[in-house]
């Protein structure tokens, strides 16, 4: 029996998310998630799909989970009862998504204690993501010793961007000594998207040049030319670029000094207000889109003005990126807002006619789950939306190292 499964693992700060995938047929045959790690109202979510455990159905967990460890072993427990159990001869590997590659990591690698340690010293550079995501290597290690072990990076796939795109203007001996350069993130994301897209226009992703704008909770775009990035909008940290949900994406940096010096602000707050209380939240008081197109709709002046300021710096990015890439053949709408707000995708697009994009408004105001086109035919630029798929991408390139 070849071993054809790869768990995959998505360690957050208090949270585990996970999916079992078989990549013979590329299909899920487990997701699910574990919250509120270390309070007393944690929660499990296992929900089989497929295989031998698809009948039991979803289970959902209450009760305190202390820490990762505990969570993973639930986890553990629960795959066990589906048949699917780390124990299982079918599982092929671990893959585990890790934010922060810095510019060691470019490609996914197999996890040994040299390559932890490396993990691990990038904690400065993504202080609230790497920890957790070096706990979930630990504990998943500590369960299964033998099975391979693949860190698939978030920065990995923009590490193609060219020097003078991934500096910053600043005093180099200083860049380089506390390593500031651009990062970028979501490039798991990214990478899917933009291969998913070339072969939805039919052609060979080496002839493509596409723009995608991956619209979460956190939210970033790339230009990716003939399939490799040149250019993103998240930096050192996934603070800059787009305006996001609770994130303000670029602003002058003389704004920190200024709430330093005149509002009196700790370097921590400043960072808290940025990171958690800026975006739609900081400019309407909500961060979910569907709130605010509802209150936008309703006539809100603040919900209004989120979403003129989310849109338009969406509008500035595809002026800026058709500009770096000089042929553009699409722009891609991806993540919980890309591929589910259509009036977003309107707004974003409208008057950029000038640039060769068109929308069909029929075709984007269907719902739907499936990678498709919204642009008119006659569209020089093509308009998508293509759902992504971060742990189909993060299962690939795992199971792709460990069986080269
Ligand atoms: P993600 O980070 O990709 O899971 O995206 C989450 C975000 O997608 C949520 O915070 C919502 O703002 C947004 N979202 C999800 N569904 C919709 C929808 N139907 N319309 C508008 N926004 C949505």
């Amino acid at each position: 029996m070849t071993a054809s499964r790869v768990l995959v693992l998505n360690s957050g700060s208090s949270s585990v998310k996970y999916q079992l995938l078989d990549m013979a047929d590329r299909s899920r045959l487990a997701m699910g998630l574990v919250e509120r790690i270390g309070e007393e109202t944690s929660r499990l979510v296992h929900e089989p799909l497929a295989g031998p455990g698809a009948e039991a159905g979803r289970r959902e967990r209450l009760g305190p989970i202390a820490d990762h460890e505990a969570a993973l072993k639930a986890v553990a427990a629960e795959l066990a009862a589906d048949g699917t159990g780390l124990d299982s001869p079918e599982l092929a590997a671990v893959g585990h998504r890790v934010v922060h590659g810095g510019t060691r990591f470019t490609q996914p690698t197999v996890i040994d204690d040299e390559v932890l340690a490396e993990i691990r010293s990038l904690i400065p550079l993504a202080p609230l993501h790497n920890p957790a995501n070096v706990t979930g290597i630990e504990v998943a290690r500590s369960l299964r010793a033998d099975l391979p072990q693949v860190a698939v990076f978030d920065t990995a796939f923009h590490s193609t961007m060219p020097e003078h795109v991934a500096r910053y203007a600043i005093d180099a001996a200083t860049a380089d000594k506390y390593a500031i350069r651009r990062y970028g993130f979501h490039g798991t994301s990214h990478a899917y998207v933009s291969r998913a897209t070339a072969a939805l226009l039919g052609k060979p992703v080496e002839d493509v040049n596409v723009i995608v704008l991956h619209l979460g909770n956190g939210a970033s775009a790339s230009a990716v030319r003939g399939g490799v990035c040149v250019e993103t909008s998240m930096g050192l940290t996934p603070l800059e670029g787009l305006v996001m949900g609770t994130r303000s994406g670029d602003l002058d940096p003389a704004v920190v000094f200024h709430l330093a010096r005149v509002g009196g602000l700790s370097v921590d707050e400043i960072d808290s207000l940025l990171n958690k209380k800026s975006g739609l939240l900081g400019l309407c008081g909500d961060n979910d889109m569907r709130e605010v197109q509802r209150r936008a709709d309703g006539g809100d002046p603040a919900a209004r003005l989120a979403l003129a300021a989310y849109v338009h710096r969406l509008k500035k990015y595809i002026g800026a990126y058709t500009a770096v890439l000089g042929r553009v053949d699409a722009v891609v709408f991806t993540a919980g807002v890309g591929e589910n707000a259509a009036a977003v995708r309107e707004a974003a697009v409208a008057g950029l006619e000038e640039l060769g994009l068109a929308l069909d408004l029929e075709a984007n105001a269907v719902r739907s789950g499936e990678p498709r086109l919204v642009s008119p035919e006659y569209a020089r630029v093509a308009v998508a939306v293509v759902p992504t798929d971060e742990e189909l991408e993060i299962a690939t390139q795992a199971y792709a190292l460990v069986t080269q």
